[in-house]
């Protein structure tokens, strides 16, 4: 029993690091990835900073409809530090933790699909993927690939970093044609330059 303590301990350690990923202080408990000042300096973005129809810089000047949509944060700060881990240890539960509490904040009802945008042959090897997954456990529902999954179901459409609203607005298109009952859009990290 004792050996087997002992061992989870060390698995939980060689998992979780037990210094904050940020700024390498020592944090509270072993699964936290940052220490509790760096998680408060994770900045959500707020709404009325940016362009009401697509998210992007407010004063943007070729501007596409992107709604319903969320974008989470902005590239900077302890998040990046969190996205990298992720990208690392390919665990993305407090990433997919922070989508949830974001998705808590928005009228939209629950998704019945999460749909990872991804263009690559092999989309189920893509970090996105694994963070869909992770995201669809949270919410009790499943992930889907654009295709027949989707039909009349409601869809969150979700990309990790979002550097342009013609991919996202592309991506919808693409989901159009399995005709879903309705398409929301969440990209967790939004690079469009304020
Ligand atoms: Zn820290
Ligand atoms: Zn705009």
């Amino acid at each position: 029993m004792k050996i087997l303590n002992i061992a989870s301990d060390k698995v939980i350690h060689f998992f979780y690091p037990t210094y904050c990923l940020h700024c390498d202080k020592e944090v509270r408990k072993a699964h936290h990835l940052l220490c509790s000042f760096c998680f408060q300096q994770i900045e959500w973005i707020d709404r009325k900073e940016r362009c009401s129809r697509c998210w992007g810089p407010k004063k943007c000047k070729r501007c596409l409809h992107l709604h319903p949509h969320r974008s989470l944060f902005q590239p900077c700060g302890p998040i990046l530090s969190l996205y990298q881990e992720f990208l690392k240890t390919k665990r993305g539960k407090t990433l997919a933790s922070l989508i949830v509490v974001a998705l808590s904040k928005t009228s939209w009802p629950m998704p019945d699909r999460i749909v990872p945008l991804i263009d690559s042959p092999f989309p189920k090897k893509e970090p996105l993927y694994l963070l869909a997954k992770e995201l669809a456990t949270l919410l009790e529902c499943s992930v889907a690939l654009p295709g027949p999954k989707v039909q009349d179901q409601k869809v969150l459409l979700l990309i990790d970093l979002l550097h342009t609203a013609e991919k996202l607005i592309d991506g919808k298109r693409t989901l159009s044609l399995h005709f879903p009952e309705k398409i929301f859009t969440m990209a967790l990290i939004d690079h469009r330059l304020l």
